[in-house]
């Protein structure tokens, strides 16, 4: 726990007491502030209460003598509309901030040396996150991971010299962070989500900006327009830039050509890394997270050497084309996280021959988008509401059954990709679905394939329990 020293004896409103919420009152009362605690559930509040923290309805306390709103990042500062507390806030010019911006003047007071590695961007930000994280652990060096990724950052180690943090952001965060200042920070991508919270697409912009202009080196993906645009204004002004690209060779930055990670500079280019045979980091897509953790790692003093070490042992991520286990020339990987078409085509595009598991409770839009992907699919495997639909557009272009349960589809695709004797094959879930209509979430989905897995004849796992947890 990082005790919220900065605000030691002053008074301090606080609205939201979900998991990161609670966990920053905690670390705001450990510190020695004066927490008033609300929400607009009365079973957070009564927890809270039996806690022994201070709760009263923050439509009933006087701002006036309030030093700070504390907001959780899962309430509307803005979109649709902001949150009634925002608007009484702000009636009394009382600065709103979020943990993000708590841990940031925490650093700056204790230890402003010691090296803080933010993400954030569109898709790829836990991925990212989560490799740094594992490069800098395991060369060694005292590592804090935490923020969007899961762990609330306010329950870390507290910042002292020569700690490193690894800090997942999303744009609520950095929108309630307003001095956030990493050693590096990344932009790995911008592309259209969320904007029921952010209203407009520039609006979402410039808030993920905000996270690399602050930054000392800002890593920025540019095969995006409105990221190269990013790129650009942060260079004018001053900043210092990385560029990275998954699509074509920059002159300055850090590109992918196939799998190999090249850095330009000065007119010269050299091979850093080498993807291949990397299971967790296949794709188009990991090459871009890849390129942008090396960008972060060599801005905070870790060696190429190390960068390649940790890069070959990365065990991934739960539920993102995780491969969990092998039997043959058989990969068996959990892509669960996959929950509409676009989320499932990086992992359709990542592997040439695919037993494809997929279904659950429907998207709109379907799985049309995917059908660039229907000749690397030996066959599908249709499970949950969405199986008749998915069948239907299918249609005469890929062999399909409907399997109806998650285990059904693991013991056929398991058997028919066992008899495949034309090369290597994954057995894949990336089911372009929600789970509700069979589980209750993703993770839980996730699980169930992992288990159907490991209760496979002759099946090696390549998960322990701990691996890849998120
Ligand atoms: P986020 O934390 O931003 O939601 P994750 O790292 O959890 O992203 O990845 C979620 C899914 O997004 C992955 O399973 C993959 O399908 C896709 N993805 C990962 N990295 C990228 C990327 N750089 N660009 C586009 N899609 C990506």
């Amino acid at each position: 726990m990082i005790p919220v020293t900065t605000l030691a004896g002053k008074k301090v409103a606080l609205f939201g007491l979900g998991g990161s919420g609670f966990a920053t009152a905690r670390a705001l009362i450990l510190g020695g502030a004066d927490v008033t605690a609300w929400d607009d559930n009365p079973d957070s509040v009564t927890k809270a209460a039996a806690e022994g923290m201070h709760t009263a309805d923050l439509r009933t306390i006087d701002w006036s003598v309030q030093s700070l709103f504390v907001l959780s990042p899962g309430v509307p500062l803005t979109h649709p509309k902001p949150h009634w507390t925002v608007d009484l806030a702000r009636a009394a010019g009382v600065d709103i901030v979020g943990d993000v911006e708590l841990f940031v003047r925490e650093r700056r007071a204790h230890a402003p040396d010691c090296p803080f590695v933010a993400i954030t961007g569109t898709n790829g930000k836990s991925t990212t996150t989560a490799l740094i994280a594992h490069i800098l652990k395991s060369s060694g060096r005292d590592t804090q991971l935490g923020g969007n990724i899961g762990t609330a950052v306010l329950t870390l180690e507290p910042p002292k010299a020569g700690r490193f943090y690894v800090v997942e952001c999303s744009s609520y965060q950095i929108d309630l962070a307003p001095t956030l200042n990493p050693s590096a920070g990344i932009l790995l991508n911008l592309t259209p989500d969320h904007l029921d919270r952010h209203g407009t697409m520039q609006h979402y912009a410039d808030i993920k900006e905000r996270l690399v202009a602050g930054s000392d080196v800002a890593v920025i993906g540019v095969d995006d327009s409105h990221c190269e645009v990013i790129a650009d204004r942060v260079e004018r002004a001053g900043g210092k830039v990385t560029r990275i690209s998954r699509r074509h060779p920059l002159a300055s930055g850090i590109y992918a050509e196939g799998t190999k990670l090249v850095e330009a500079s000065g007119g010269a280019a050299q091979p850093i890394a080498d993807l291949d045979g990397i299971q967790t980091l296949r794709g188009g897509h990991n090459a871009q997270n890849a390129a942008a953790a090396a960008a972060a790692c060599l801005a905070v003093g870790v060696s190429i050497d190390e960068i390649r070490t940790g890069l070959a042992s990365f065990p991934g991520l739960k539920h993102r084309m995780q491969p969990v286990g092998r039997r043959g020339n058989v990969v068996f990987v959990n892509d669960s996280k996959a929950t509409n078409a676009d989320a499932a085509a990086p992992a359709l595009s990542s592997y040439e021959r695919i037993y494809w598991i997929a279904g659950g409770l429907p998207k709109a839009g379907g799985i049309s988008t995917l059908t660039p992907f229907f000749p690397r699919i030996a066959k599908a495997y249709l499970i949950g509401e969405a199986a008749a639909e998915f069948a239907a557009t299918l249609g005469e272009s890929v062999a399909y059954e409907i399997s109806g349960t998650l285990e059904r589809a693991v013991e056929h695709a398991a058997a028919d990709a066992d008899r495949d004797e034309s090369g290597p094959s994954a057995v894949l879930l990336s089911p372009a679905c929600a789970s509700f209509d069979q589980y209750k979430n993703f993770e839980v989905r996730g699980d169930a394939f992992v288990s159907h897995v490991a209760a496979l004849d002759g099946i090696t796992m390549l998960i322990g329990s701990a691996t890849g947890d998120k």
